[in-house]
This record gives structure tokens, C-alpha cells and sequence, in this order.
């Protein structure tokens, strides 16, 4: 196999001929519900660089949602797979258990925040992950509700639909969802300075007060099992909350018996310019959920926290046919190593540094640019109406559409579909970032 060259090439419209042949055969065969950033179909992937069966080599900001932290078939996860696909694909952890799937979970304990006794436990998908934590909070606790937030975003399946705060498209119709869950006001500095002044926008104990006002209120400490957060949100619009919210619920939760789970999902392995974003805030949440970048993308999800808790739950209550399948395994431990000895925590500090540069300058030129925010390889802009801070979710479509035909994978999300949000791979070149954020830069001036 020839190395895939790192650069933006168009060879066709995008989409190409070879895409829409697929794109047509989809729609006969793949239920509806199942919609498409891109309408392209993937070949290769390396480096900066997906490239589509018509031979386009498009500027990957997206990561497969930020999945390929390490990059796209990473050399060591690649060796790692084959090796282990020689041995043996699976046995089932719970019937013939394996060194790998102890081996990540040593792993996970060591790098997590925090330097008490810890235990891991090892599923599919991120989804099934929160799930997991919240049972294994319920069995510790004896308590039964659950708290997450405005704007969250922690999953499809029937409890974490209900976790996540967005109706469409994640929940319309699906409904009833699972019982004993509530919703507090989230730290959303950008929309915080509107509705709640400029204190609240800054100061994350006031907001943090605020939710938990209205968790004593509605909810109580008695009943509540647990509380459940992504450090920076995802799916929400990568709300990074105020300094001292996160801290202040941490602190309200150890006081009075409620488990405190970090949703690390997607912030998780190295992507904000840490190896974990709790530790930006410097706290050690109880339990704290992980899996998109953990290997390399194959899939794999982990509960990891204090021994006491992990331990809760009754022998054979927690597992699942697949959970922690040694490819998989095999696969996140190649991924730590990559992120470890190729100084990738560091090279997403650097993709911070330039992306914010570049995009606070055209943000200064710009006053649809409602905000830049992110941590790390983790990056967004919101995006409003003329000196407003009205969200314009026609021209984010807009100018990701427009992205996507110029040849950049470029993701959109937030509560009001107005943010442009990017997950380079760690691996991407800063000439390529620099090419991707010129193309995003055209796309806004042409508009
Ligand atoms: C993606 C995501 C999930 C769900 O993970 P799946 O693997 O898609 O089930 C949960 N929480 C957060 C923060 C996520 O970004």
C-alpha cells in the first residue's frame, strides 16, 4: 500500500461519481434514520487525510468524532490489531478472561485522575458506559435519581436518552425514557453574559450554586445517586463552564453522599491538552466514563473509578458479551503508548495555540463570530447574527457545507445547531490545519 499523501485534492465534485453509486445503493438498503456528515465514501485514512473511493483526499477536522485521536490506522494500533487478531478475536472476558482486558484496565487506573485504590470495568460504546456508571453509582449509593445537565449529551440508548438534553434528532419520538432523571442549569459562559450577567458568566461557584439550588430543591440529596457531567461539553456545543463550577458541584456531591461521574467520552485521551479534562479543573470525579479516543477506533468504553464504588455491585452484575474484546484491547493499549511516547498531550496544547490564534483573528474581523472556545484539539465557533449573540444555524449549514464541497471534514453541533466544532486528529500537520481553517476562513467571506 502506497502512503496516502498529505494534502487537500479535489479529483472530482464532491460528492464523485463512485460516491453517489453508494450514496444510491445507502438509500435502498441503510434505514433512513442513519443520516451522513459528508455525502462521500471513505477509502483510506491516514495522518491530516480521509480519502473518498473517487480518489478526493479531503482535511479530516472531525476525527470520526473525535474517535482517531492518535490518527487513522496509527501504525502501532494497526500492528497491535493484527497481532492479537492472530491469537484470538474473543472468548468472552466472562467465560475465558485474557491479560489484555486487565492490562487496560491497569492502564486506565494509572492514568486517571486521582491516586487512591481504583478499579475498571470494560464495555462497547460510550453509551453503554453511562449506563453502567449509573448502575454501579446506584448500587453504591442505595439512591436512585440522576442529574445531568442543559445541552448534555451522553448517549442513544433508553437511559442515556433520557440523560441527554437535546429532542431532535436524538429523542423526538422515542420516548418513554427511563424514570428518576433531572436536569440542572449548566455554566454557559458565551450565553451566561445575556441572561445572567457578566458574574455569572465568570464565576463558575455562582452558576455551580444555581444548579445546585435547583437540585436540592427538586430533587434532593437523599434520592439522588449520582450526578453526571461532561467536563467540556461535547455534542452541546463545546461549553467549556466557568472556572470553580465544576469544583463547587464536586464538592457539594462528596458532601453530601451523591457520586460524582465525569462523562470523558469525548474529552478523554489527550484531546483538550490533557489526558483527561477534569484535569484543566484539577478535580478527581468519582467515577469517570471513557471511550471514543481510547482505541484508536475500535470500539471500546470504560467505567473507571475509586475501588469502593467499582466494587458495589454484586458479582456478575456488570459485563456483556463483548465488553472489552481483546482486539479491542489490544488496540487501546497501542493507543496509550502512541499518546505517551509520541508526546501527543503536548502536540494538542500546540493545536489549541494555533487554531485559536487563527481563528481570534478572524474572529476580531468578524462580528458573526460569536465566540471561540474550546480546550486542546478541541475547538468550536458559535455562531450569531451580526453583534448578537442570536444563533445562526443557516449560515453554520452554510459554511460547512461549503467546507465539505472544498474538501474539509468539518462537524456542526450545539443545543441551536450554531457551532462549527473541530477534532483534528493529533497527527495532522499544522500546514493541513492551516489549509483547513483558510478553506473555513473562504467559506465565511463568501457568505
Ligand atoms: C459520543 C458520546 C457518548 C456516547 O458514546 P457512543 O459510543 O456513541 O455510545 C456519550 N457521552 C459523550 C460525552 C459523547 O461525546
Amino acid at each position: 500500500m502506497t502512503a496516502l499523501e498529505q494534502s487537500r485534492h479535489l479529483a472530482t465534485a464532491i460528492p464523485g461519481p463512485r460516491s453517489e453509486e453508494l450514496l444510491a445503493r445507502k438509500g435502498a438498503a441503510v434505514a433512513r434514520g442513519i443520516g451522513n456528515t459528508m455525502p462521500v465514501y471513505a477509502s483510506r485514512a491516514f495522518g491530516g487525510i480521509v480519502e473518498d473511493v473517487d480518489g478526493n483526499r479531503l482535511i479530516d477536522l472531525g476525527s470520526g468524532i473525535a474517535v482517531t485521536t492518535v490518527g487513522n490506522a496509527s501504525p502501532r494500533v494497526v500492528a497491535a490489531v493484527a497481532e492479537q487478531a492472530q491469537h484470538f478475536t474473543h472468548t468472552c472476558f466472562m467465560v475465558t478472561p485474557y491479560e489484555g482486558y486487565v492490562a487496560v484496565a491497569e492502564a486506565l487506573n494509572r492514568l486517571t485522575p486521582g491516586t487512591g485504590e481504583k478499579r475498571s470495568a470494560l464495555f462497547n460504546s460510550g453509551s453503554e458506559a453511562v449506563e453502567n456508571a449509573v448502575k454501579i453509582a446506584r448500587t453504591y449509593t442505595r439512591k436512585q435519581a440522576v442529574v445531568s445537565f442543559d445541552h448534555a449529551y451522553h448517549g442513544r440508548t433508553n437511559l442515556t436518552m433520557a440523560l441527554t438534553a437535546k429532542s431532535m434528532p436524538y429523542k423526538h419520538g422515542f420516548g418513554p425514557f427511563a424514570p428518576e432523571v433531572y436536569r440542572a442549569p449548566l455554566s454557559y459562559p458565551f450565553r451566561d453574559a445575556e441572561f445572567g450577567g457578566k458574574e455569572l458568566a465568570t464565576d463558575g461557584e455562582l452558576a455551580a450554586r444555581r444548579a445546585i439550588t435547583v437540585i436540592d430543591k427538586q430533587v434532593g440529596a437523599d434520592n439522588l445517586a449520582a450526578v453526571i457531567i461532561e467536563p467540556i461539553q461535547g455534542e452541546g456545543g463545546f461549553i467549556v463552564p466557568a472556572e470553580g463550577f465544576l469544583r463547587t458541584l464536586l464538592d457539594w456531591c462528596r458532601d453530601n453522599g451523591v457520586v460524582f461521574i465525569a462523562d470523558e467520552v469525548q474529552t478523554g485521551f489527550a484531546r483538550t491538552g490533557a489526558m483527561f479534562a477534569c484535569e484543566h479543573e484539577g478535580i478527581v470525579p468519582d467515577l469517570i466514563v471513557t471511550a471514543k479516543g481510547i482505541a484508536g477506533g475500535m470500539p471500546l468504553s470504560a467505567v473507571t473509578g475509586r475501588a469502593e464504588i467499582m466494587d458495589a455491585p454484586h458479582v456478575g452484575g456488570l459485563g456483556g458479551t463483548y465488553g472489552g474484546n481483546p482486539v479491542a484491547c489490544a488496540a487501546a493499549l497501542a493507543t496509550i503508548e502512541t499518546i505517551e511516547t509520541d508526546g501527543l498531550v503536548e502536540r494538542a496544547r500546540q493545536i489549541e495555540t494555533l487554531m485559536k490564534d487563527k481563528l481570534g483573528r478572524m474572529q476580531a474581523e468578524d462580528d458573526r463570530i460569536g465566540d471561540v472556545r474550546g480546550r486542546g484539539a478541541m475547538i468550536a465557533l458559535e455562531l450569531v447574527k451580526p453583534g448578537t449573540t442570536e444563533p445562526d444555524a443557516e449560515l453554520t449549514k452554510a459554511v460547512s457545507t461549503a467546507a465539505h464541497r472544498a474538501g474539509v471534514i468539518v462537524l456542526t453541533c450545539g443545543t441551536f445547531g450554531n457551532v462549527l466544532r473541530f477534532l483534528p486528529p493529533l497527527t495532522i500537520s499544522d500546514d493541513l490545519l492551516l489549509d483547513g481553517l483558510d478553506v473555513l476562513a473562504e467559506a465565511l467571506r463568501t457568505l
